[in-house]
């Protein structure tokens, strides 16, 4: 199956890997053509990316259904704990909303990515994962793995899910430390309930890479390797949520250029796993089209939107309030997806601060989206300047 992986929202907002415009092949093959072939290869990005803000098809969707979390990552992106502190839809009221939108898009063109909190501590999800699957989406979900019983694991693949993420940040004993006592165990045995359920689906490990970890990154490939898992992806942890509040965690421009070069580097040595960045931004010339398999775009609200767990329309699930455009439980998801997202569709407002002389606003168009609290404001950081900062 061909399906995008999913966003690990729930620990950190990674960057797009939903739909990437350029396949690996004529990405290598623009290589090869050297900078005549980049700037090709950039030219039909651009232009590809300009026709998708055009017609914004609807390719992925994120239904956040709760915010509740087992854990209390003290890097979580979304500041997620055990109660719930927002009106939640109910099971019923999300599987009407996905009813709505299966008469009013193309089921199959649309995967929908479960997020959370935890979205295994929502009651009845694996029901709405039925109906999910019985209209016609492909779906799959983002989890710390520690619900996922033999029990459960039989249930996930009788609801017919074609894509699980499971979230481990370090090797075993550091990922307990970060995450809690278990978390590692937890995602093991996930893996093994999976397998002995039967599960065919996509696999994969995202790590949210924090400082403490970037030590570890080859003894947490290995880990990796060992579960015979082939698909790890990787990311910085962003100072947002919870992790605004310990930038003693949150990698520096030397952290973010030794995570890119270990990503890099890896990608070249043809073992598995193959290491996939999913930064949040573009990463000018020495990492765009290496770390990863494609070229850096923020498609939210483009190809990409949500549903946040209390019915209000959006797009990435850590987007500041400001990007909200709508609400379930009063309007038409297709309505709001036709007639709004102005701000996100059309980014030219993004020139503000450190974006103002940027030699690159062309190809990067001001960063994700997720790292903005308004129009009127700055990204929190940026990642080109970081690891061009942390060049030795
Ligand atoms: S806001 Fe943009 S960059 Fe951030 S996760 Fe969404 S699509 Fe990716
Ligand atoms: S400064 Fe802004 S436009 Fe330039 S690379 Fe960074 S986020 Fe992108």
């Amino acid at each position: 199956m061909g399906f995008a992986p999913l966003h690990p929202s729930h620990a950190t907002c990674a960057t797009v890997t939903m739909v990437p415009s350029m396949p690996a092949e004529s990405g290598r093959f623009a290589e090869r053509l050297g900078s005549l072939g980049r700037v090709v290869q950039w030219g039909v990005h651009e232009l590809e990316l300009a026709a998708l803000r055009r017609a914004h098809p609807l390719r992925y969707l994120f239904l956040e259904v709760t915010r509740r979390c087992n854990l209390q990552c003290a890097y979580c992106g979304s500041s997620c704990g055990p109660e719930i502190e927002r009106d939640e839809l109910s099971i019923d009221q999300w599987k009407e909303v996905v009813q709505q939108i299966a008469r009013d898009f193309e089921a199959p063109q649309v995967m929908v990515a479960i997020t959370g909190g935890e979205p295994l501590m929502k009651k009845g999800v694996i029901d709405l994962m039925a109906e999910i699957d019985r209209l016609g989406f492909p779906f799959g979900m983002v989890t710390n793995g520690h619900l996922v019983s033999a029990k459960t694991a039989e249930k996930l693949v009788a609801a017919g899910i074609d894509s699980i993420t499971l979230s481990m940040d370090a090797p075993r004993a550091l990922n307990d430390e970060l995450r809690g006592a278990g978390s590692g165990e937890a995602v093991a045995k996930a893996v093994e309930n999976l397998r002995a359920a039967g599960y065919q689906g996509i696999l994969e490990i995202f790590s949210t890479v924090t400082t403490p970890a970037l030590a570890e990154l080859g003894r947490m490939r290995d880990q990796v390797a060992k579960m015979r898992i082939s698909r790890w992806r990787v990311s910085p942890v962003m100072p947002i949520g919870r992790a605004a509040q310990r930038p003693d965690l949150v990698p520096d421009a030397a952290g973010v250029r030794r995570l890119l070069e270990f990503v890099r580097t890896s990608r070249e040595d043809g073992l598995l796993p193959v290491p996939e960045s999913c930064e949040e931004g573009f990463l000018g010339r020495r990492y765009e089209g290496k770390v990863r398999p494609y070229l850096w775009a923020c498609l939210s609200g483009i190809t990409v939107g949500g549903i946040l767990c209390d019915g209000r329309i959006g797009a990435c699930p850590e987007l500041a309030d400001a990007f909200v455009q709508g609400d379930v439980k009063r309007e038409r998801f297709r309505d709001v997806w036709e007639s709004r997202y102005q701000a996100l569709r059309d980014r030219s407002w993004a020139t503000n601060g450190i974006c103002h002389d940027c030699e690159e606003l062309r190809r990067c168009q001001g960063g994700a989206l997720h790292l903005y609290r308004s129009q009127d404001e700055e990204p929190l950081r940026c990642l080109y300047q970081m690891a061009v900062a942390g060049q030795p």
